[in-house]
């Protein structure tokens, strides 16, 4: 779809988008088939520390408020060993954006544990899961070169938030306007340096926080045209955002269903065939795969048997055998897949030679079906924070 005709496409009419559902399903049909992907995970955040504050954040904690947390070595372990014992191969290592450079008393925490940063911190924690045969998938915010150096060591993937390429949204009243790591160009320019690093990626966009259609189908046209020089996006994730009390949006209204509905559509027809299109079950209504499905997604994310959603932890993950007889009576299998998309195991320089052997066998666990087998035990009938972190769980929030 050429520029032209997908910003033309920002003028659609609710009454108009049957077509455009249409032709957005018959594309993720040719590309990925009726075949429903999800990655089984534990969520690890490492810390709720960061040093922005986006208007629609309640995850987002400056040290001794109520609810701050960072996450103690043994901790990380814990919740390793449950992850396997589950059934997971995905450790997500989610957290605010650059606490240190803000929180003297974050520094002082992280000395404490032996570690010179965050960046060590999150490698040490990927070795970690390396070791219990998980495969590390970090969103540390915005990372200089140098640290996704170092990161591609321990992680098969990286992942962050385009969010929107929109400087209007950094104006004062709207919701960056607190958040220096989200400017555009700085995120911009981090997903065009992984590429040069060739560090298989996960993006995406936040729909509903302001933003207008053509610069959300903007936005997208920028991740199109990065993937296209550096064969790095894995998948794209389009997020709804969800109002949560305590923060400045707290009354804006989410995005409603037929919006959507158009940015999923709009993302499968902007992005290349070999580009997942994702969007997170746990932010949308009981109900909605259908729809979801027929806009043209072809991926859930992350799913955990283990820990909830830390940043909407009000939103459980859906129960993973109702999602499954969802997607079949859509005429849909839904399956579990590695936090690197298969085809970037053998290309070369996207995968850490050390990483290959753990992904390998990842894969292998996977293709026995364990992680189904586990992930059918109910989630979300019992508390899913850890114990050590229950307490301290914050109301809601979106991802950096
Ligand atoms: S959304 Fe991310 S970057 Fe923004 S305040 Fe929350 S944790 Fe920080």
């Amino acid at each position: 779809m050429s520029d032209e005709e997908a910003l033309a496409l920002a003028d659609l009419g609710h009454g108009e988008l049957g077509p455009l559902l249409e032709r957005a399903a018959a594309t993720r049909d040719r590309a990925f088939g009726k075949a429903l992907t999800f990655s089984p995970k534990v969520f690890l955040p490492l810390t709720n520390l960061c040093r922005n504050r986006c208007d629609y954040c309640s995850f987002r904690r400056s040290p001794g408020d109520e609810g701050a947390w960072t996450m103690s070595p043994s901790e990380v372990e814990q919740e390793l060993d449950r992850a396997r014992a589950s059934g997971c191969v995905e450790a997500l290592f989610c957290l605010g954006d650059k606490p240190e450079s803000a929180f003297g008393a974050y520094r002082q925490t992280l000395a404490s544990m032996g570690q010179e940063s965050t960046v060590e911190y999150l490698h040490f924690g990927g070795k970690l899961g390396l070791e219990r045969g998980l495969l590390p998938h970090t969103n540390a915010g915005v990372l200089t070169r140098e640290d996704m150096v170092r990161l591609k060591e321990v992680n098969v993937s990286l992942g962050l938030m385009l969010e929107n390429v929109s400087d209007r949204l950094c104006q004062p009243g709207m919701p960056h306007h607190k958040a220096p790591d989200k400017r555009p160009a700085r995120r911009l320019a981090m997903l065009r340096e992984a590429g040069e690093l060739r560090i298989p990626f996960t993006t995406g966009i936040l729909v509903g926080i302001g933003e207008t259609r053509r610069e959300r189908i903007e936005s997208l046209l920028a991740i199109r045209d990065l993937h296209r020089a550096h064969g790095h996006i894995q998948e794209v994730i389009v997020q709804s955002f969800r109002a949560h009390e305590s923060t400045p949006m707290a009354e804006a209204p989410g995005p409603e269903d037929l919006e959507m509905a158009h940015a999923i559509a709009m993302a499968r027809l902007i992005l290349d065939d070999d580009v997942s299109v994702q969007a997170p079950p746990n932010l949308m209504k009981p109900g909605d795969v259908g729809w979801l499905l027929r806009a043209g997604i072809n991926d859930f994310g992350g799913i955990s048997p283990v820990t909830p959603d830390y940043i909407n932890p009000r939103h459980p993950w859906p129960h993973l055998a109702g999602l499954a007889a969802a997607c079949v009576a859509e005429g849909f299998t839904l399956g579990p897949r590695l936090p690197i998309y298969d085809r970037y195991l053998d290309e070369p320089g996207f995968l850490a030679e050390a990483l290959r052997a753990p992904a390998l066998e990842a894969k292998a666990r996977l293709a026995r079906g364990l992680a189904l087998v586990s992930m059918s035990a109910p989630q979300n009938s019992s508390p899913l924070a850890p114990p050590s972190l229950q307490k301290r769980l914050p109301l809601a929030a979106e991802p950096s």
